[in-house]
């Protein structure tokens, strides 16, 4: 069965049954794994298409088992979720991430910016706000280099909290992005209303861009909404160069994907980062 990540208790009853064995099984092996130090994160670079320079990079999760099977994030981060343990395995994720970017601009990267997700149980934890200024404080990482990725989904759960928490973000100076951006209409209204940098067009639509079919492309709504409202907009999944020019024609100038650089383990970044260009 397609996994929800959306909530988990719906996610839990839509699938009860035989797969239920399996679900409780995978997340007694999370939590051994994030205890065993078996999860890292990799970073896929954010490029200006216009110069081709890397911007910064989103921190993606990745869980390798002692076998040395990849379990893919869309699986078990919504049993991180339901199980709670997103809340302890985020705050891992905030740091390291944070850790990366502060070596990164100690080897002179730094205009580098570090985009990490934060998932909807993370967010509405009553000490999210606490342990995100703690992280920044800890690790001395620059606010207005950090982004915080949310789904619009979380716009349509609790529209006045995730007001509040915003601003709050926003008054550390941390910037947010709205991740998967229409897939999840419900929230465009309050859109205006939350305080947010970035819009990120969701792979779906980069992946419908046609060759001329260009006209009311999601995608372009897209860009032209962003503009309306004075955001940054990034498109993520980009495979290739037609999709590219596309974006730019619309104004989207902004790209993450494969077609500049998949997600690389902290090793593998540095050594692309130094092949690229000098700091
Ligand atoms: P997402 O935030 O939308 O991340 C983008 C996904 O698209 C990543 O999959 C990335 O590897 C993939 N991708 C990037 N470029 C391309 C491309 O050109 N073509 C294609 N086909 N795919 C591309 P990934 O790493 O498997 O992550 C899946 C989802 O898992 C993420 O979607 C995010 O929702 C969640 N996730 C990953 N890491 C974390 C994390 O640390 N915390 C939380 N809460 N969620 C995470
Ligand atoms: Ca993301
Ligand atoms: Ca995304
Ligand atoms: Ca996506």
């Amino acid at each position: 069965a397609k996994t929800n990540q959306r909530g988990g208790y719906e996610y839990f009853t839509r699938n009860m049954g035989v797969e239920i064995r399996e679900r409780v099984l995978l997340m007694h092996a999370l939590r051994a794994a994030f205890e065993h130090e078996r999860l890292f994160l990799v970073y896929q670079p954010q490029i200006d298409m216009r110069t081709g320079k890397a911007l910064g990079a989103e921190a993606l999760l990745r869980w390798r088992t002692d076998e040395g099977k990849f379990i893919p994030p869309d699986q078990f981060i919504p049993i991180a979720e339901y199980s709670g343990l997103i809340v302890d395995i985020g705050e891992w994720v905030l740091r390291s991430a944070l850790y990366e970017l502060v070596h990164l601009r100690s080897i002179g990267y730094t205009e580098f910016q570090m985009a990490i997700n934060v998932s909807q149980a993370q967010f509405s934890h009553p000490l999210f706000m606490q342990s995100l200024h703690k992280a920044l404080q800890d690790t001395k990482a620059p606010p207005e280099f950090v982004e915080l990725e949310i789904t619009e989904s979380m716009a349509m759960k609790d529209p006045d909290l995730l007001i509040k928490t915003l601003h709050q973000i926003k008054q550390l100076g941390v910037n947010i992005s709205i991740d998967d951006f229409g897939t999840g209409f419900s929230s465009l209204s309050h859109l205006q209303k939350l305080d947010v940098d970035k819009l990120k067009i969701d792979r779906a639509f980069v992946n419908d861009i046609q060759q001329d079919a260009s006209e009311g492309s999601i995608a372009k709504m897209i860009v032209q909404l962003g503009q309306n409202l004075g955001l940054t907009i990034i498109a993520e999944g980009v495979e290739n160069q037609m999709q590219a020019n596309t974006l730019q024609e619309y104004g989207c100038f902004l790209a993450q994907g494969y077609f500049y650089a998949k997600p690389l383990t902290q090793q593998d970044l540095r050594t692309w980062l130094q092949q690229r260009t000098q700091p």
